[in-house]
């Protein structure tokens, strides 16, 4: 029989049922999962002098034993062995509790190491292991382990598989491009991972490891690239530039230089045959919507239709009334198809769809799922893209007629996550805000100070304006101690019910009873609304001038951000108040941040930095592939370098070809056939 990596794990002798169960738990099946089960930290063994040792401190000391042990026994199962040791002239006392059987291993006159803790003030160690003096290694590998299995046994079973096994390592990056990043093998990295001699040869094998995750990872994506680029059968939109232009002429305002660079991207997009795959990104109010509706007319002027998709009816329904208002001198059908469209219209919107009638249909995501079918389908583009994931994504653009599309989204995402996270796609920024937008001013109040904020509260209210109030519940964690949303309303309700209508908005609430009550908001017959971070994404009020959001240190920077660039909208001075009171100082800092920052990219990257990447995208729909090592923050630079390499390599023929290859094109399902149709 031959030996294979892929082999189940209880193949191992050592490994019985048992043991198998309690391994696949920890999610190794296979001896390639358990050598590749790499320790999670270290302890530094290198043995110490005591004078450089403080009280307390794990230390391993090496001496010469200078008495036997003896072992003492008080109570029926407690026993203390005790011996001496001469560590360079200072004599000192090793205790062991309950090991007896350590005993045989001290002799008089024999160098010893042992771990253990240090007790400075009287000289003594307390014991946990005797080191074997050949230990090639002063590192000892510490394993992720459960209840079922010790992670002594864990690394036993590791010993014992590297060296039934360690021949039949296949190497999965060939010899050339290893040299070039200076990568180790893959059998010298898997053994130093788990045995290394010094902290370098550690550091070396993990730095094979990242840029083997990374590299591996970022090749799928540049595949997943090339094959949309290549696609034969994308659409070629051939537009009418001068109808552009008249377009652009007939807007109240001319387009920022960033918009203006991301409409020429988007544009040459169209115009190629290959399939466009695009993430759209730009703070709030950055202006991402007229991009879209250029995009859109491109589309409709070379006789071709789109859609357009929005999370929720109440920004679908406002993203209809913005494009009617934008294409008001423009000779083009757009229509708004939502659960709430009556039966007979929205058969008469779907029979005009069929015959080519509609130029860009506009509706939540249920639009391209519930058998909706188009003319001539040429273009595809959500808003507030991070709540697809990345399985949706994929369904998008295999959809029947391989439309462009262009994702948008208002969450500014650090470079170092969206070429993780979106590192398919083809990524546009709208890194400038329109001019003349003033800034939000932020102010952090602590609860104690509420009384005093509701007397500002009232005064912007008196001059007609609008006020959001954010309570951080109900969508986020229901467990956490945060004040109720209906509470929250309840004491505004009180606060400032005689004079002014509060409103209250929560995702638990029917999509209908949402719809009407912030249509009451638009119009201004609720003056204060009360709400969960359902209002998050798009909706625009511009005569909402103040928000106020409750217990601010829960959100991430981001979320923030988003949160109060639903203020600011129109011409008045707006404000937004995060009444907080973190606990340390760091949660500190992060309100101090926001207050002064009104850089959304800024703020993400400070977020993703304080508190890792979880909270930009939010944990459920982060759509972040796992590593095992790697941290893509913290290798930031090994993962440019490793996608780098990935773009060079799916660009070279070899790739396809050579034998040497095979491994790494196995491991992104690519074979000759799916090869072949790109050719
Ligand atoms: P977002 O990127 O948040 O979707 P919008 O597209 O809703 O932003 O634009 C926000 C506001 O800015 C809109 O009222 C829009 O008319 C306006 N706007 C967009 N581009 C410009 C520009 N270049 N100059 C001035 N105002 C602009
Ligand atoms: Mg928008």
């Amino acid at each position: 029989m031959t030996l294979s990596i892929e082999d189940p794990i209880a193949g191992l002798s050592g490994v019985g049922e048992k043991r198998a169960e309690a391994l696949n738990e920890l999610g190794i099946n296979t001896i390639s999962d358990l050598l590749t089960y790499f320790p999670f930290r270290f302890e530094d063994l290198t043995a110490k002098s005591i004078d450089e040792i403080e009280d307390n401190e794990k230390v391993v000391l090496e001496g010469v034993a200078i008495s036997e042990g003896t072992v003492s026994y008080f109570g029926r199962k407690r026993n203390r062995l005790t011996f001496r040791m001469n560590c360079d002239h200072v004599i000192v006392s090793v205790t062991f509790f309950n090991q007896p059987y350590l005993k045989k291993q001290i002799e008089t006159g024999k160098e010893i190491k042992v771990f253990g803790k240090w007790d400075g003030i009287r000289k003594q160690l307390s014991g946990i292991k005797i080191l074997s003096s050949d230990s090639a290694s002063d590192q000892e590998a510490i394993y992720h382990s459960s209840k079922k299995i010790r992670q002594s046994t864990i690394f036993k079973l590791i010993e014992k598989a590297w060296d039934q096994y360690k021949d039949v390592i296949p190497e999965d990056v060939p010899d050339p491009l290893r040299r070039k990043h200076n990568l180790l093998t893959r059998k010298e990295m898997i053994y130093r991972m788990h045995f290394p001699a010094d902290s370098r040869e550690l550091e070396e094998a993990r730095y094979s490891v990242i840029f083997r995750e990374f590299f591996i990872y970022q090749l799928r994506m540049a595949w997943i690239k090339r094959q949309t680029k290549l696609a034969q059968n994308g659409l070629t939109i051939d537009y009418d530039v001068r109808q552009l232009k008249m377009f652009f002429d007939s807007l109240p305002y001319e387009l920022t230089q960033a918009q203006k660079r991301v409409v020429n991207e988007v544009c040459k997009d169209l115009k190629i045959k290959g399939q466009m795959f695009r993430l759209l990104q730009g703070d709030v109010g950055s202006g991402k919507t007229v991009v879209a509706a250029s995009a859109i007319l491109a589309a409709k002027t070379a006789g071709k239709q789109s859609a357009l998709m929005a999370p929720t009816e109440i920004l679908a329904t406002q993203h209809k009334q913005s494009l009617d208002e934008m294409f008001d001198k423009t000779e083009i059908n757009v229509e708004l198809l939502t659960g709430s469209t009556r039966r007979k219209e929205r058969d008469k919107i779907l029979a005009r769809l069929r015959t080519g009638d509609i130029d860009c249909l506009i509706g939540t995501h249920a639009l391209i799922q519930e058998g909706v079918v188009f003319d001539s389908l040429a273009l595809v583009i959500t808003d507030e893209q991070h709540r697809f994931g990345v399985d949706q994504r994929k369904n998008l653009r295999e959809k029947g007629l391989n439309p462009d599309v262009l994702f948008m989204t208002a969450t500014p995402i650090p470079r170092t996550l969206s070429i993780t996270a979106y590192g398919e796609m083809d990524v546009s920024v709208i890194d400038e805000m329109p001019l003349g937008r003033k800034p939000i001013s932020t102010y952090w109040i602590r609860p104690k100070h509420f009384d005093r904020m509701t007397g500002f509260l009232k005064k912007e209210l008196e001059k007609g304006h609008q006020v959001y109030i954010i309570s951080p519940l109900i969508e986020e964690s229901e467990m956490m101690d945060l004040e109720d949303v209906t509470a929250l309303y309840h004491t505004y309700q009180e606060i400032l019910g005689d004079s002014f209508t509060v409103g209250l908005l929560h995702g638990k609430m029917s999509a209908s009873e949402k719809e009407a009550t912030m249509e009451e908001f638009q119009r201004n017959a609720i003056q204060v609304l009360v709400s969960t971070t359902v209002i998050e994404v798009g909706v625009n009020v511009p005569n909402a001038t103040l928000m106020i959001i409750h217990d601010a240190d829960r959100f991430g920077l981001a979320q923030l951000h988003q949160l109060r660039g639903r203020v600011g909208r129109g011409e008045q001075e707006s404000y937004c108040i995060l009444i907080a009171d973190p606990k340390g100082e760091k949660g500190a800092e992060r309100m101090q941040i926001i207050t002064e920052t009104s850089d959304g990219f800024a703020l993400s990257q400070r977020d993703l930095e304080m508190r890792g990447p979880g909270n930009i995208f939010g944990k459920k729909q982060s759509g972040l592939p796992e590593f095992k090592v790697a941290d893509i923050v913290e290798d930031f630079s090994i993962l440019e370098e490793a996608r780098m390499a990935a773009q060079q390599l799916i660009q070279t023929e070899a790739f396809y070809n050579k034998e040497e290859y095979s491994s790494l094109r196995n491991s992104l399902g690519i074979t000759k056939e799916n090869e072949m149709i790109l050719d």
